[in-house]
């Protein structure tokens, strides 16, 4: 079918250009989180950087909001738009790798399963995220974190060049070699800057793993935590594991009796010496009474979809964050008392450990500013049933005031939500001034909105820019139905301060 208006577009690129009332559309402007309800002028799935250029000059033109689609994993839904046009990158997918330099060039809608396959098959990889459909594009621009960062740092910090159009329909290559100042703003600033249409990564020897998965009473978590926090703490930086609440997963190693029940759970891998395993792990077996554990060696992108079955697209979400110098017994405590209201078993509630490489770099060598917490959490709730929003929203919000009295200002970007707008100073704390700077060169007018927007610095009355992502209102009624909780003593905003109102 299609318009007038899109004509000209389709006349100038290769990919697929869907409206309104074309067999595809229903399907083309869905997102992972099944709250979000957009409906965008037309989809344009990308063929190739060409594609994009002719896109961003031709949206400009039209004066119509661009989002930007990776793996379209954004839990506030950045990877679509009313009445604007999204540029899906889902047919782009490709990996190529080169073993002999160690690196990966990868198209920008790749996912983190299709680039662990790719460079598996060399022995190679890369910090990537927990969950496989999840897109390699958004997760490294706003930062990565995964099972090998403790040893080989953040997404971002392997990232080692990437192809770019800017907000002119300029296209460029970023890296420490050429427009420095770009690279060093897409490694945490997010999508802020540019349209990446492709990525380069060192990689790393890893192949087989040994993973572990061990759960717990949930109402044990506090002393399971604290054991945890010392172990990893002293755990050669081989071992990734997380600490996580959840509501028992439907698992044959956790007897049925705990399905659907609070427990307290630690899971990730060992990448050393694959016959040390075992003994790694021991001191979390001894560290309560645990209901039920899995221990097996596998390739590392066998654990990367293990736990894609619970993480689903289409399920309801709503996420917050906050970063953690330690993982104190207050904070765990609050864990602990909040884990009966987990909204079902596809929720995480994870404390990921971003000690060792992260810790390495320094805090301004790349946007990704907190580089001296050891934690960063995450309040990932996700379930069915749309009627059980207002509650849920509401748990999240109660659960995240009462945590974020014992966190650093900031949350990792990449773990907030549509309302969290507010915290993006605190989020990119001592590098926010320099990214709204180059936010200023790259994209003076904040073509680039619908992310968690970087307002360009009020050089030439950049504040004139556009205004950042707007909660759209279905999702706003959703948030403004569900109880306000007060604030504790902690130091960022309250939620309801969060909510932008323009
Ligand atoms: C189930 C699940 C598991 C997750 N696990 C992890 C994890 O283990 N570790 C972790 O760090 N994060 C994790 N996340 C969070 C994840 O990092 C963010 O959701 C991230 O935005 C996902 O990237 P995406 O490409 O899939 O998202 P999209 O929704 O496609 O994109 C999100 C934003 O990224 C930017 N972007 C995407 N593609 C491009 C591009 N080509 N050019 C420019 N900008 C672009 C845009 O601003 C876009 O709005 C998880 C999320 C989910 C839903």
């Amino acid at each position: 079918m299609g318009s007038d208006r899109f004509d000209v577009l389709r006349e100038q690129v290769r990919g697929q250009v869907i409206e309104e009332g074309d067999a595809d559309y229903e399907a083309a402007r869905q997102v992972y989180n099944g709250m979000i309800d957009r409906r965008p002028a037309a989809v344009l799935r990308v063929s190739q950087a060409a594609d994009v250029i002719a896109a961003v000059r031709f949206a400009r033109g039209l004066g119509i909001d661009v989002a930007v689609r990776g793996g379209g994993h954004s839990a506030p839904g950045f990877g679509t738009v009313d009445g604007g046009l999204v540029l899906d990158f889902s047919a782009r997918r490709g990996v190529r790798v080169d073993p002999a330099a160690r690196t990966a060039r990868v198209e920008a809608g790749a996912t983190w399963a299709d680039y662990n396959h790719a460079t598996h098959a060399f022995g190679l990889a890369s910090t990537g995220g927990i969950v496989g459909s999840t897109g390699v594009t958004g997760l490294t621009l706003g930062g990565g974190i995964g099972y090998l960062a403790r040893k080989y740092g953040l997404s971002c910090d392997n990232l080692i060049g990437a192809d770019v159009v800017l907000a002119d329909g300029s296209f460029l290559t970023a890296s420490d070699a050429e427009n420095v100042d770009l690279f060093w703003a897409l490694r945490g600033g997010s999508g802020n800057f540019g349209v990446v249409t492709s990525l380069e990564f060192r990689l790393h020897p890893v192949d087989m793993v040994h993973v572990g998965v061990i759960f717990f009473d949930a109402t044990t978590g506090a002393d399971v935590g604290a054991a945890y926090r010392e172990w990893i703490a002293t755990e050669p930086e081989e071992m990734g594991a997380f600490l996580g609440f959840h509501r028992g997963p439907p698992v044959p190693f956790l007897p049925e009796e705990w399905h659907g029940r609070p427990v307290t759970v630690i899971a990730g891998m060992w990448t050393g010496d694959p016959d040390a395993g075992p003994a790694h792990w021991q001191p979390m077996l001894d560290a309560g009474e645990p209901l039920g554990s899995f221990f097996a060696p596998m390739p590392y992108p066998a654990l990367n979809i293990m736990f894609d079955g619970l993480n689903v697209p289409g399920l309801q979400g709503y996420w917050k964050a906050d970063f953690l110098r330690t993982l104190s017994d207050d904070a765990l405590r609050v864990a602990v008392d909040k884990s009966p209201g987990i909204p079902s078993v596809h929720t995480a509630n994870h404390f990921y450990p971003i000690d060792g490489a992260v810790q390495r770099v320094a805090p301004d060598a790349t946007a990704f500013a907190y580089r001296n917490v050891d934690f960063s959490p995450v309040i990932a709730a996700q379930w069915p049933d749309p009627s059980e929003n207002e509650r849920n929203i509401a748990w999240v919000r109660d659960y995240w005031t009462a945590l974020h009295e014992f966190s650093e200002p900031g949350g990792y970007l990449n773990f907030q939500d549509a309302d969290d707008q507010v915290r993006i100073e605190d989020t990119l704390g001592s590098n926010y001034a320099r990214l709204a700077e180059l936010k200023a060169k790259y994209d003076p007018d904040n073509f680039f909105h619908i992310n968690q927007n970087i307002r360009p610095a009020p050089a030439a009355e950049a504040q004139e820019a556009r205004e950042p992502a707007k909660i759209p209102a279905e999702l706003q009624a959703q948030l403004d139905a569900a109880p306000r909780v007060q604030p504790g003593a902690g130091s960022g905003a309250t939620p309801s301060e969060a909510a932008p109102t323009s």
